[in-house]
């Protein structure tokens, strides 16, 4: 592991399973109406999944997350659109 010092709090992506720094990863929420979506401020509500800005974790974070958000409807087109504009 990284011997970089910092407090910054840590999250698991769930494409590529490496533990990063939080502000590292883009947030991934379910909506109420039960799509995902990117949360660039990390302040939405709900269940919430991390995933690393990056084609490779996106496209395997896809076959995951519907579980792990337990979203029924999840937009990856809409969601790949934002994260890789990152
Ligand atoms: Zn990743």
């Amino acid at each position: 592991m990284a011997a970089r010092r910092t407090r910054e709090p840590l999250r698991t992506c769930v494409g590529c399973r490496r533990v990063r720094a939080k502000s590292e990863l883009v947030r991934i929420v379910r909506g109420p109406d039960g799509r995902a979506r990117p949360d660039r401020e990390g302040v939405a509500s709900g269940r919430g999944a991390y995933v690393c800005p990056e084609r490779p974790c996106i496209d395997r974070a896809q076959r995951r997350l519907a579980g792990a958000l337990r979203a029924s409807n999840v937009d990856f087109t809409e969601l790949e659109d934002e994260l890789l504009v990152l």
